[in-house]
């Protein structure tokens, strides 16, 4: 890793451009050189840090891209990324010279260079993470933005040590996790190392010469091991190689310090990579492997027939090898190996057959849906033009005007941002501006939107706005606040009526019983402890009053099962559940909130009831009995006896609860020459 600084100097443009167009035959050459043509004339002044061209740093990404056999358009944004941000150039023009697609990337890599400036990505590696992969709609301004920070951090020795630690720090928290997700371990693996050469010098050099020191011996004996397997697979015709695996200092690192072993006790395992053509090799392979040496049966994978969830396949093995010591044993094709170095570039490189991508890829759903589309869209163009970031499609990040960002449940609108960032701001919202220009408080906000809110001190929040937003805090918050608004209002309604009622005292036949009860959080109103008392009801637990009527078209009871609703300034009405009333009422659903009864069993409740019989002697004293037996009392009476036989007798009984009321209706059918009983305004409901 030392002699980076050596090979960057060593480099020449021509040399450069000579590589990338020589990389992938199917490169379109001339689209190549009029990208180089077109960023060596905007960069012509600049120089990095390290007295170069500046044109080599693109030239060195595009060189990446290149290596990893990604398409024209591709590297040909690699080639001008940087044009953009640092020169005269506009999207427009490269528009105009290299079309739409290499525009957008240089806009994707653009952007995320602005966002990276704009946070404290320390403090939020994760979210950031999430966010350019859910910002970027095409997962090649990633790859390019991972190819930039490789070059960068390969060349990170010219920049000042202040500078050096800020960017290694992101690497390893940001890019390098980046890269892994998307399964490209070669490119996380250096960005490690490159960064924990940086952050801590000791322990990067403390296991670097620790390696150096051992090297002699173990390739000796991974030469020996070599050869034994070679031999074998050649008597059996299966063509495969055989490397040693590649030390990564950051992982040796990392074991180290979570597993609290030395380096020895970590280092000591030693491992080979066996890659073969086909997949079957690889189970020929590993039976030759068994042969050889004992496996150590617990630590068999096989990654092949269940692949990670980044594209990863391999079959894993660990056997007792030569002289007794441990030997990992991985086994894979060429196709399975470029995967997993390469990861979601991969597709670039075996674009003809994603098939392999099919398999148990939960986390990269998006890939796994692309597959599953009709073999004519396989086609890279088609591929790209499908391939949305919807890795984290659940959830959207967005910003504040100062660069913060806000992550919020996808389908999100201004008012939930607003709310997010504080409820007093939430409450006062009026307006929005949405990336710039003035937008509905309904727009649906996307991932990398910039959201500034307008507020009013005479704003408020409406019931409206519990249909726009998509987060419930905000929701709750909105409730909270209409709920407040409704308390306030009820008791300037209460007072109201208790200076009317002042001045009509005694005034009866009022039906709606008045009842103060306070409305916990949750929105569960209990009716608790109804008095009979007519004239201010009670007050429960001494909180807050809000008026409840128990409403005349159904008359619920203790049992019933009801519903309250929120009237415009007359307080809270209950209904039946089944109250055809209410269902015409049901389209402000907003404004229904549970009930629960909680009546004490000594209040009682004045429910009308109906007596239906054909007329005979004694019938109403019966009918009296009856109720007076049934533990209830009759408030008033009517009775209606039409000439010839049939009579209707109508009462208000005071009732406890449902159950009680059916007993009364079971008693009073039981009567001799009674036809039918019901609660009025409900025959049909009870018969
Ligand atoms: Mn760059």
């Amino acid at each position: 890793m030392a002699d980076f600084e050596l090979k960057i100097r060593s480099r020449d443009i021509g040399t450069l451009l000579r590589k990338i167009k020589n990389s992938n035959p199917d490169i379109d050459l001339a689209v190549i050189q009029k990208a180089y043509l077109f960023a060596n004339a905007a960069h012509e002044d600049q120089f990095r840090l390290s007295g170069e061209p500046y044109i080599v740093h693109p030239l060195e990404v595009g060189l990446i891209l290149a290596e990893f056999k990604l398409d024209t358009d591709t590297i040909a944004a690699a080639l001008l990324h940087d044009t953009v941000e640092d020169t005269g150039t506009t999207l427009d023009m490269i528009e105009k010279v290299f079309g739409r697609e290499v525009a957008q990337m240089v806009d994707g890599v653009t952007k995320i260079s602005s966002i990276k400036s704009r946070t404290k990505a320390t403090a939020q590696a994760a979210t950031l993470r999430k966010m350019l992969l859910a910002t970027v709609k095409d997962v090649r301004v990633i790859i390019i933005k991972l190819a930039d920070k490789l070059h960068n951090m390969r060349t990170i020795m010219f920049q000042p040590p202040e500078t050096q630690e800020r960017v290694a720090r992101e690497t390893l928290e940001i890019y390098a996790p980046l890269a892994r997700r998307l399964g490209m371990s070669k490119i996380s693996s250096e960005l490690e190392d490159l960064a924990f050469r940086v952050l801590e010098p000791d322990a990067y050099n403390d296991i670097k010469n620790s390696i150096a020191q051992r090297n002699t011996e173990l390739e000796a004996y991974l030469d020996n091991v070599r050869n034994l397997l070679l031999e074998r697979l050649r008597s059996l015709n299966i063509d495969a190689e055989i490397t040693g695996r590649a030390k990564h200092y950051y992982s040796i690192h990392k074991k180290i310090m979570e597993q609290k072993k030395s380096f020895e006790e970590i280092y000591d395992i030693r491992a080979i990579r066996i890659i073969t053509s086909e997949i079957r090799d690889c189970y020929g392979v590993l039976g030759v492997v068994h042969t050889l040496w004992s496996p150590i049966i617990s630590r068999f994978k096989d990654f092949i027939a269940v692949p990670k969830s980044n594209m990863y396949q391999s079959l894993h093995t660990t056997v007792i090898g030569p002289d007794g010591h441990r030997l990992e044993v991985q086994i894979r094709t060429h196709k399975m190996h470029a995967t997993a170095e390469m990861g979601i570039a991969a597709h670039w490189l075996y674009k003809e057959d994603p098939g392999a991508l099919k398999k148990n890829n939960r986390t990269l759903a998006f890939l796994k849906d692309i597959t599953q589309r009709p073999a004519d869209l396989r086609d890279t163009r088609e591929f790209m033009k499908n391939l949305k970031m919807d890795l984290y499609d659940n959830e959207i990040f967005v910003f504040t005007p100062k660069g913060k960002i806000i992550k919020l449940p996808a389908g999100a609108t201004p008012i939930d941002f607003a709310y997010a960032i504080h409820t007093q701001v939430g409450n006062t919202t009026v307006g929005a501006r949405v990336n710039n220009a003035m937008a509905s408080l309904k727009t649906k906000l996307k991932s990398g939107d910039i959201i500034e809110i307008m507020t009013s001190k005479k704003g408020h929040p409406s019931e409206s706005w519990l249909k726009l937003v998509a987060s419930p805090g905000a929701r709750n918050k909105i409730r909270s606040w209409l709920r407040r608004q409704l308390e306030a209002e009820l008791k300037t309604a209460e007072e109201e009526k208790h200076r009317d009622e002042k001045r009509q005292e005694d005034k009866s036949g009022k039906d709606d019983k008045t009842v103060p009860v306070a409305i916990p959080q949750d929105e569960q109103i209990k009716l608790k402890s109804i008095s009979r008392q007519k004239k201010t009801g009670i007050t429960v637990n001494g909180a807050s009053n809000v008026l409840i009527r128990l409403s005349q078209c159904c008359q619920p009871i203790p049992g019933d099962d009801v519903v309250g609703f929120i009237t415009r300034g007359r307080g809270i009405t209950v209904h039946k559940r089944s109250c055809p009333s209410l269902k015409r009422l049901s389209g402000e659903p907003e404004r229904i909130i549970n009930i629960v009864w909680e009546g004490s069993p000594d209040t009682l409740y004045p429910i009308k009831v109906a007596v239906e019989a054909i007329d005979r002697p004694n019938l109403l004293k019966d009918v009296a009995d009856e109720i007076s037996l049934g533990k209830t009392n009759i408030i008033k009476a009517e009775a209606h006896v039409q000439e010839g036989k049939h009579a209707v007798f109508k009462f208000i009984l005071e009732v406890r609860s449902n159950d009680h009321l059916k007993e009364i209706i079971a008693r009073l059918r039981n009567i001799k020459n009674v036809t039918d009983v019901y609660k009025l305004n409900e025959k049909v409901i009870l018969k």
